[in-house]
């Protein structure tokens, strides 16, 4: 085993888990054992809660500027620390290192937004009657916990913690039990930057642990990120116990490709758009509509998409299961009459023999109602539908039940703002394949890609993670009497 076996971080110190059930974290780049993770129950999570209430009665009373200078310190130790944490990432993920290394750049730009929390947070004051003014504040909400998925082992927590921590509030993470070890180094940063013991806390697990959480009366607050089917069960159950939820669920984004599209701009965004971190981002191009006739485009994707070779800037699916999974939808949509231009079943990438890779496939000739159209793969696959209009490519992009990302490929910018006003996505791209909004604009979809009000990062988390107090104040008792003073 390459590191040691993963604990819990509660109160500032690790902490062996009541639990004696644990689960191995492998490498999806070659198989090596990596550590083992505990499986947290409630015991573990009621010790966590009450170190985060403790943290919470004096790290939410210290004001937001102090706050936001462990975020500063924690900035420049993700910058010097780029390297391992990439690794990290990359080693318990499988995504290539340049990837990793991204989603680390990505968590000092969130770090950044929360920095810049004091600038944004002014309340409002104004004199609502003479002699009597009204304002407010944003204040901490308590205890929130954030749980997230496997896909980001960076970037994802880094999404929660800064600004909620910034905004003056204690949490409990629980990371993907896939992928636990980023979490913990984040931590660690957090600690050697200055964050008082009780701030963050990691209490690893599976359902039980989430469960637990949803449960549990002494969290005020619960964010999920992970697939649509755990989000609704979380946003559900949490609300069923008065919690404020904001659960980001999965995804099916659709590339609508016009004609008139720039040839090389829209191969290699598509291209990249769903191959990159294997197809394994809520945001990959994962369906492709293209409109008449196109098929200079789409021999230009399958060139492109040749040049992306498993093991070298191709990273791996997470799991043996998750290969298998990818692998029964290109078959499945084979058998149904669609067309494979370029297959990715059966990789072995030499040297890494147990590692699970699935090399770029585009499938062309799918159909609406096939699998591959309709579902989530969550692998470097590309299905292209075909439709005669733009009215009825919206119309498959439109009937699909996520809506978290939406990109159209086209010179023509009157088409464009068309497409942009009809697709039903939170996100959209015009010749952009990854349209994510960066920093101070916010992350979030629609539809079944998202369940509860605002996003999640960017201003409007700011909502999220405060409850707004109204003051209304008098102080001259000389001033004339109305209704309201
Ligand atoms: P997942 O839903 O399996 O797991 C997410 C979290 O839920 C994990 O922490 C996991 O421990 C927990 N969980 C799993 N099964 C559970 C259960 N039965 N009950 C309670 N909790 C459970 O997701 P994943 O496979 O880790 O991540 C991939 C999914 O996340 C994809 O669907 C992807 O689109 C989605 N995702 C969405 C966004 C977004 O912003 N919308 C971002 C990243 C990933």
């Amino acid at each position: 085993m390459k590191y040691a076996e993963i604990k819990n971080f509660i109160g500032g110190k690790y902490v062996s888990s009541s639990s004696n059930k644990t689960m191995d974290i492998i490498s999806p780049l070659d198989g090596t054992l990596l550590s083992k993770v505990p499986l947290s129950n409630n015991e573990d999570l009621n010790i966590a809660v009450v170190a985060a209430q403790k943290a919470f009665e004096t790290w939410s009373k210290t004001s937001i500027k102090e706050r936001v200078q462990i975020f500063y310190r924690y900035r420049a130790l993700l910058e010097k620390n780029m390297l391992e944490l990439s690794q990290l990432v990359q080693e318990e993920n499988g995504k290539t290192l340049d990837e990793a290394r991204a989603e680390v750049e990505k968590s000092i730009e969130l770090t950044e937004f929360a920095c810049s929390l004091p600038q944004l947070i002014g309340g409002e004051i104004l004199e609502v009657s003479k002699g009597v003014e009204c304002r407010t504040d944003f204040c901490p909400i308590g205890v929130v916990a954030s749980i997230v998925p496997f896909n980001f082992p960076s970037m994802v927590p880094n999404w929660t913690i800064p600004n909620a921590l910034a905004l003056g509030n204690t949490m409990i993470l629980k990371p993907s039990e896939i992928v636990p070890l980023s979490s913990i180094k984040i931590a660690e940063l957090l600690k050697e930057a200055g964050l008082p013991d009780g701030v963050l806390n990691i209490v690893n697990g599976d359902r039980e642990i989430v469960e637990a959480i949803c449960d549990h009366s002494g969290i005020e607050a619960v964010s999920f990120v992970g697939s649509t089917k755990i989000a609704k069960v979380v946003y559900a159950r949490a609300s069923a116990s008065f919690k404020r939820v904001l659960a980001l669920g999965g995804a099916k984004n659709h590339l609508i490709v016009l004609p008139d599209a720039h040839p090389t701009m829209t191969a290699t965004n598509v291209t990249a758009s769903m191959s990159g971190c294997a197809g394994q981002r809520c945001m990959a191009a994962s369906a492709m509509v293209a409109v008449g006739n196109v098929d200079h485009i789409i021999e230009q994707i399958c060139a492109e998409a040749k040049k992306v070779i498993p093991g070298e800037n191709l990273g791996a699916v997470i799991s043996q299961t998750a290969k298998e999974r990818i692998e029964n939808y290109i078959t499945e949509a084979e058998a149904q009459g669609a067309k494979i231009l370029v297959d990715g079943r059966n990789t072995i990438v030499k040297g890494k023999e147990k590692g699970t890779y699935v090399g770029p496939t585009v499938i062309d000739f799918v159909t609406p109602e096939m699998s591959v159209a309709k579902e989530e793969i969550f692998g470097p696959v590309i299905s292209i539908m075909r439709a005669k209009t733009v009215d009825e490519a919206l119309t498959i992009e439109n009937n699909n039940q996520y809506g978290n990302a939406a990109a159209v490929f086209t010179q023509d910018g009157g088409m464009a703002r068309y497409i942009i006003e009809h697709a039903s996505a939170g996100m959209i791209g015009v010749n952009i394949g990854v349209p994510v909004p960066r920093e101070p604009f916010s992350f979030g979809g629609w539809n079944d890609s998202k369940f509860g009000v605002g996003d999640l990062t960017g201003k409007s988390s700011i909502e999220f993670w405060t409850k707004l107090k109204k003051t209304t104040t008098k102080w001259n008792a000389q001033a004339k009497t109305n209704w309201m003073s």
